[in-house]
């Protein structure tokens, strides 16, 4: 790899804004904290949990016996419809409104020690249903503009539970990063008239080395333009604005893809990898979305096995993301992972 492509601008067309990639001084000395990633071995039930099956949650609900996936309100929503209603209206300039919406947590498993790169290929299919489902109920919704599903996964991204599951927002308005995401893939399609996702798979699929796994129906990839060392995006090849218009086929074909890449991910390092996982369905809000490509994207907060990337002064401060580390180098590393769960392959 010649220096210049180590340290260069790359344009992130699906935000619209530049990624500075400086993996020319990766290695420069750290000093920073290092944390530990690792989990203890879980036991498969836990008593005190409010996820496992049959147990008591904090809301005083007894969770049934289930034995696949499992959806329930969330005991502490931060958008629900037991939000104040009547509002002090505050001065000036500002404006509020009721915390309106519902939030949901999906369960994907009875295991308290799973989690979803370890689940099987029926078990991550099942999920998939089960996200479409709840797309397609809440989404239909008066005054649901959008289902937002994600996980956050690991004690780096402040997961309070360590059982299986993710959350479902559906909200009364669209979220900032989908947003503008419809916005630009909107423009694009009038202009171009071509789906800029799709352009985004077809170059991807031109230069070749950043496919993590890919199939007849679906792709997982370290975009060109990532910002997280190992961010990588999982979609289905055919364009669909969300999970409904989906087919059997395009579904088992997008849980295989996330599911290689989730497994690669464990496998790196041999721990269960921490991420933060979004699923980019289109708005619910009655639009039209003809050049929205639904994708799974999952931001992974390490840079290295117990090296947090800290989103500081160019992140937080600026809104521009300055990568230490070089997309197609990492997308090497996952592409050279075993595509057997360690857990599983044993050793
Ligand atoms: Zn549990
Ligand atoms: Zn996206």
């Amino acid at each position: 790899m010649s220096e210049t492509s180590r340290w260069e601008q790359r344009w992130h067309p699906l935000r619209e804004e530049w990624v500075i990639v400086a993996a020319h001084r990766q290695d420069r000395p750290w000093q920073g904290e290092r944390r530990a990633a690792v989990a203890a071995d879980k036991p498969a039930y836990v008593a005190d949990c409010y996820f496992c099956p049959g147990n008591v949650r904090v809301g005083g609900a007894r969770n049934p016996d289930y034995a696949s996936v499992f959806v329930f309100d969330n005991d502490h929503p931060c958008v629900g419809p037991e939000a104040p209603r009547e509002l002090a209206a505050p001065p000036g300039i500002y404006r509020n409104r009721p915390a309106g919406g519902l939030a949901r947590v999906l369960c994907y498993s009875p295991r308290h020690d799973m989690t979803l790169a370890e689940l099987t290929l029926d078990e991550i299919e099942r999920v998939i249903l089960a996200w479409r489902d709840q797309y397609v109920d809440l989404g239909a919704r008066p005054g649901i503009d959008q289902v937002f599903v994600f996980e956050n996964k690991g004690e780096v991204v402040g997961v309070s539970n360590p059982h299986p599951h993710c959350q479902i927002y559906a909200t009364n308005f669209v979220f900032k990063t989908i947003e503008t995401e419809v916005a630009v893939s909107d423009r694009y399609w009038r202009e171009h008239g071509r789906v800029l996702f799709a352009d985004v798979l077809r170059s991807e699929a031109e230069d070749g080395r950043r496919i993590i796994f890919e199939n007849d129906t679906a792709v997982a990839f370290l975009p060109y333009f990532a910002r997280y060392a190992y961010e990588c995006f999982v979609a289905p090849r055919a364009t669909h604005a969300g999970l409904a218009t989906m087919s059997g086929a395009e579904l088992r074909g997008l849980a295989e893809a996330l599911q290689a890449l989730l497994v690669r991910y464990d496998n790196l390092w041999r721990m269960p990898f921490p991420y933060i996982l979004v699923l980019h369905l289109a708005p619910t809000d009655g639009g039209d979305y003809p050049g929205f490509h639904f994708h799974i994207e999952c931001h992974p907060p390490l840079r290295k096995p117990h090296l947090l990337k800290y989103l500081a002064g160019p992140e937080l401060g600026g809104g521009v993301f300055l990568s230490d580390t070089l997309p197609e180098e990492k997308a090497a590393e996952l592409r050279a992972a075993a595509s057997i769960h360690y857990k599983v392959a044993g050793g």
